[in-house]
């Protein structure tokens, strides 16, 4: 319970907002939100991904 630096966050599509992907990021090393470019299975294509909020 000491090290809780890692946050879980999920990436959605900024194009249809569904979430596609949930990752794990450090709180201390990242401060900006990610964005990715990643395939999107409800567009059928890459777009760009954003991080959405932390997941519990
Ligand atoms: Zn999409």
């Amino acid at each position: 319970m000491a090290k809780s630096n890692r946050i879980l966050v999920g990436l959605v599509c900024k194009e249809c907002n569904q979430q596609n992907y949930v990752t794990v990021r450090s709180k201390i090393n990242t401060q900006e939100p990610l964005k990715l470019r990643k395939f999107c299975n409800k567009c059928k294509k890459q777009t760009d991904h954003k991080e959405k909020k932390k997941l519990d």
